[in-house]
């Protein structure tokens, strides 16, 4: 067995769709970044990566490269999860907790949930999809970035 954490952070800024745990959310603001910007999604790739030590999103995905530019983050899960199972792994279960003051995001969660199970090869039973606001305080609150944060566990073998 073994445990993983992942962080990820980006601005919210206007004129970007905002991608949230491979699904688009309606919203007058997206995530800024050189891919897509799904901060859930990178935050499980980090949490992927540290569980089987192979690094970080930026060390596989580098921000650098032009065939990152605008990409689906889905695609950088998949590919995650093809590093982790070549090392013998597959995952338990997924707990992760969104940081952000709006949208709401309930009534996508089931949505993440079986799009994220999908990819993982889990059912959405493994994959915990949490969110809370800071209560209006620091740039979560400012409505300037959102944050996600992701544990995973992994087992070696069947
Ligand atoms: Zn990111």
């Amino acid at each position: 067995m073994r445990i993983g954490y992942g962080i990820d952070f980006h601005q919210l800024v206007e004129g970007r769709d905002l991608w949230i745990g491979g699904i688009k959310i309606p919203h007058s603001k997206g995530a800024l970044g050189h891919s897509d910007a799904d901060v859930l999604l990178h935050a499980i790739c980090d949490a992927l990566l540290g569980a089987a030590c192979l690094g970080d999103i930026g060390v596989h995905f580098p921000d650098t490269a032009s065939e990152y530019k605008n990409i689906d983050s889905k695609i950088l899960l998949a590919k995650t999860m093809e590093l982790i199972q070549s090392e013998g792994y597959r995952i338990i279960n997924i707990d992760s907790t969104l940081c952000l003051q709006l949208p709401k995001i309930k009534p996508y969660v089931t949505q993440m949930q079986e799009v994220i199970a999908a990819i993982c090869g889990i059912t959405s039973k493994d994959i915990s999809i949490k969110a809370t606001t800071t209560e209006h305080m620091g740039f979560v609150g400012r409505e300037e970035g959102l944050v996600a944060h992701a544990v995973v566990l992994l087992k070696k073998g069947l």
